[in-house]
């Protein structure tokens, strides 16, 4: 499976340069939130971000939510199809169709 791969080849980058020391699942969430900033950055002063840096901190994001599920022995792709179900129930379709209004209020 392609999460796996990318796991494995994401375990191998990390190895190598002896860094897991310092993924402890605090840093890796501050890192999130840090390349989350990075994203938004793009966006600051206009809606129409360079697609290329977008490209690259997106990956940032991706990257260390990725390297924070492992570190948790967390399946990226299986904790999103969790929250995807739970989401599903919580904005049934024929409620929630074309409204960004939060569950609790639809
Ligand atoms: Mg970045």
């Amino acid at each position: 499976m392609a999460g796996e791969e990318l796991r494995d080849e994401l375990r191998e980058f990390v190895a190598e340069r002896d860094w897991m020391k310092f993924h402890s699942s605090e840093n890796l969430a501050k890192s999130i939130a840090i390349e989350a900033a990075e994203l938004l950055e793009c966006f600051q002063w206009s809606p129409d971000a360079d697609v290329d840096r977008v490209r690259l901190e997106l990956a940032d994001v991706l990257t260390y939510c990725y390297l924070l599920a492992d570190r948790l022995d967390l399946d990226a792709v299986e904790i999103i199809r969790e929250k995807l179900a739970l989401t599903r129930e919580k904005y049934p379709i024929e409620r929630a169709r074309g409204r960004s209004t939060k569950y609790d209020q639809l």
